[in-house]
């Protein structure tokens, strides 16, 4: 290999990639030699445990060594495939070991060759063997004359794989591109090339025990044993999550010089709003009010995500928080996921305080209404009640995404607030930020671009090491605690043999005046269920798959004929969502069934029993947001978790659900079951996936956060790390949530 060879250099001028194999590679987005070194294995093979022949369990995987006694290439009897059959011996036994299609091994694989297979072992008609198992040539047998005259032209193979005794790298592969390509291409490289100038100061790899650049990309691409491929991770995570708290950081002080109304609240206008309230705060929400109006009364805008269980009362808090905007003179803005969520807010504020009068407007899809204090409420058009958005005449907006439609536009916008913002994808948020951009550039020639304060809320916790990476540029608030005297929910797992006697318990409950969710995975069947039967993960699309529609029927014609059974779902008209959910709170429906649509927020006090069917095909966090829609009020209430899946992830994850005393140690057990990536979803994240997988390493995650403090600390605007300020503007693109 030439040492003009560089990270830059593309892969079609490296040696052995011709053009074709170019656009493989690309397919995998690897484009530079960089690229490529970067390209990380997913896991390793251990070929350091060999095992005898004799020995083979079918169905277990193993590695075994041994000379090829055989080697011929076989046609299907349609004559579309090929066969390559290999016997291979040991002193113990034979195996067979087949590939299909792969002609190009008859003439790498030769009778006399020693080899390693690794794979599942296979029971077949010829015995004991492997299917497509990975191989390596170690050598040729001694006693193979004619093979020892070969030896040369193998020779150099024969060194670069060198895998024997110990770990094998696996890669992400494309069509065409296999890890044994892969590993073929990626030695000479790492062999050939220069010193690569770490990245990362000296300093800071001392203090946070990270190996060097160079040495990582070796122990990562080549390991001896699993260590070395921990601590070649922990290296890349390290670096990731060093530059993401770089742009945590350097978010939060561009914020800090941003301009924002200072909303600020007399202490006296306070007493007032908070007597007016059918409760009294807890402590903690009393805290975190603190905390908002303390934000709200600076002129920096306030950038602040409030976390709190289902049900810990996070709705009054921003209802407050609009308030003290209103009172300032200016507007506040308030977005829910679901209009039946921003009907139910809207409520709630009408509710509490009936005589606001600076104009509330809810505001979605099917319409706006306006209310503007004891008895003054009236539907509205649309267009009437966005203009008396833009003038300034309503102070309040509580909506959907109706709210960042194009065209709404306000006077004196001074707080956004964000309901369940983690049902909100990137783009929602984006538009959203890029609304309230655009909302103060237009005002801004007028006053100077002020920004809102910004409050989002959600009731999936979100762990720790997650906020302090992913969520890093925002002030956390955390209610901690429900309202007192309510019970807990007691959750439990019902088996299908158990159906009958659960029925009879919600007729019980129904009996003393309680109401009952029932929740299916989907609205109706689709003719895919009937035609694709069941697949191996439990079955999705299994044709027994509860949905509300059979459910209504069943229940309301069989089970429950006496009782008053609805159902709601997103396919229902918006005025026919409302009208149910309006029946469901006054009382009027015992039994709805219904899909996810009253997953967030809904809260109905009264009802008692939340029963999931295919429990098994929610997120856990879908299902305590369905847990948390009961226990809202002063009677004890129930989650029934029916599920037909006896698979053990299923249960593990029920029983988590079951277990969890509140929604942080249920996320953090969600976030151990199924890690980071799918925790958040990959694609709301757009971190590598290392990173992503190292986000529940506290350790780590702390001492990139001090990294990056104490570099900034020293060169706040990255002034003497120009290479620093580059990775960090094409990183920021990559993550920034908002
Ligand atoms: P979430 O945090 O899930 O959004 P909500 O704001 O919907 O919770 O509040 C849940 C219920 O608790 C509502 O009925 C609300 O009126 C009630 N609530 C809120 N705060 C208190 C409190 N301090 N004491 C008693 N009830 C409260
Ligand atoms: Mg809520």
């Amino acid at each position: 290999m030439t040492t003009d060879i560089r990270l830059e250099t593309e892969l079609r001028y490296v040696k052995g990639v011709g053009p074709a194999f170019a656009l493989r590679l690309e397919k995998l987005g690897l484009k530079t030699v960089r690229d490529l070194l970067w390209h990380f294995p997913s896991r390793y093979e251990d070929f350091s445990k060999i095992a005898n022949i004799v020995d083979l369990v079918p169905g277990e995987a193993a590695t075994i060594q041994g000379v090829i006694q055989e080697i011929k290439i076989l046609r299907s009897f349609r004559k579309k495939m090929f066969i390559i059959q290999a016997t291979v011996v040991d002193a113990t036994g034979s195996v067979r070991a087949t590939w299909f299609n792969q002609k190009f091994l008859v003439a790498m694989l030769k009778k006399g060759m020693v080899i390693n297979l690794a794979g599942k072992v296979s029971l077949g008609k010829a015995g004991i063997g492997f299917s497509h198992p990975s191989y390596e040539i170690v050598g040729f047998s001694e006693d193979d004359e004619q093979f020892m005259e070969d030896a040369a032209e193998y020779r150099e193979e024969i060194e670069a794989c060198k895998h024997t005794g110990r770990l094998v790298p696996i890669y992400p592969e494309t069509k065409g591109v296999t890890s044994k390509g892969l590993r073929f291409l990626i030695k000479p490289l790492l062999d050939g090339l220069e010193y690569i100038p770490e990245t990362l100061p000296e300093e800071m790899l001392k203090r946070a025990d990270v190996t060097e650049l160079n040495d990582a990309l070796r122990l990562i691409h080549y390991p001896e044993i699993m260590k070395d491929v921990l601590r070649a991770r922990r290296r890349f995570a390290f670096e990731d999550i060093f530059y993401l708290q770089l742009v945590n950081i350097l978010e939060r002080s561009r914020l800090a010089k941003e301009n924002a109304y200072a909303c600020v609240a007399e202490g006296s206008r306070f007493a007032e709003l908070l007597a007016q309230l059918p409760f009294e705060l807890t402590d903690a929400q009393q805290e975190v009010m603190r905390e908002v109006s303390g934000d709200l009364a600076r002129p920096h805008p306030m950038n602040r995500l409030l976390q709190g269980d289902v049900g810990s009362g996070k709705t009054i808090v921003a209802v407050l928080a609009a308030i003290i905007a209103a009172d300032a003179g200016r507007q506040a803005s308030f977005m829910a996921p679901t209009e039946i969520l921003a009907t139910q807010h809207y409520h709630t504020f009408k509710k509490i305080f009936g005589n606001f009068e600076k104009g509330v407007v809810l505001l979605t899809a099917s319409g706006a209404k306006v209310f503007f204090g004891e008895g003054l409420e009236s539907e509205m058009k649309k267009a009437d009640a966005v203009k008396k958005l833009a003038t300034g005449e309503i102070k309040i907006a509580i909506g959907t995404h109706a709210l960042i439609q194009k065209g709404v536009v306000f006077s004196d916008l001074a707080l956004v607030v964000i309901d369940e913002q983690h049902r909100f994808g990137v783009k929602q948020r984006q538009a959203l930020a890029g609304h309230t951009k655009a909302l103060s550039l237009s005002k801004g020639k007028r006053d100077g671009g002020l920004l809102p304060h910004f409050l989002s809320m959600s009731a999936t916790p979100i762990p720790r090491t997650l906020s302090l990476t992913l969520f890093g540029d925002l002030d956390v608030s955390i209610i901690g605690e429900l309202p007192k005297g309510r019970k807990d929910i007691i959750t439990k797992i019902v088996p299908p043999a158990s159906r009958t006697d659960a029925y009879a318990f919600i007729r019980g409950q129904v009996k003393k005046g309680r109401q009952v969710f029932v929740i299916c995975p989907r609205i109706e069947k689709t003719e895919e269920d009937e035609t694709k039967g069941s697949p191996p993960t439990g079955g999705w699309f299994a044709v027994d798959t509860k949905t509300v529609k059979e459910e209504y029927d069943k229940l309301s014609k069989k089970i429950f004929p006496d009782m008053r059974v609805a159902m709601l779902h997103g396919k229902l008209k918006s005025e026919e969502k409302a009208e149910v959910m309006k029946k469901m709170k006054k009382g009027e429906i015992d039994v709805l069934v219904a899909t996810s649509v009253i997953e967030v927020g809904v809260d109905i006090p009264n009802a008692t029993i939340m029963m999931i069917e295919g429990a098994d095909r929610f997120g856990l966090a879908q299902l305590y947001q369905f847990k948390g829609r009961v226990g809202r009020g002063e009677h004890q209430s129930f989650c029934l978790l029916f599920t037909d899946s006896s698979a053990q992830p299923t249960k593990d994850r029920l029983e988590a659900l079951v277990h969890a005393k509140n929604g942080f140690e249920l996320a953090e057990k969600d976030l151990a079951l199924r890690g980071p990536g799918e925790f958040m979803g990959q694609s709301q994240t757009g971190l590598p996936d290392l990173a992503m997988r190292s986000l529940q390493d506290l350790k780590l995650v702390k001492s990139a956060r001090e990294a990056a403090e104490s570099v900034l600390e020293k060169d706040p605007d990255l002034a003497e790390h120009p290479q620093l300020k580059d990775v960090v503007a094409r990183f920021h693109d990559r993550v920034h949530l908002e």
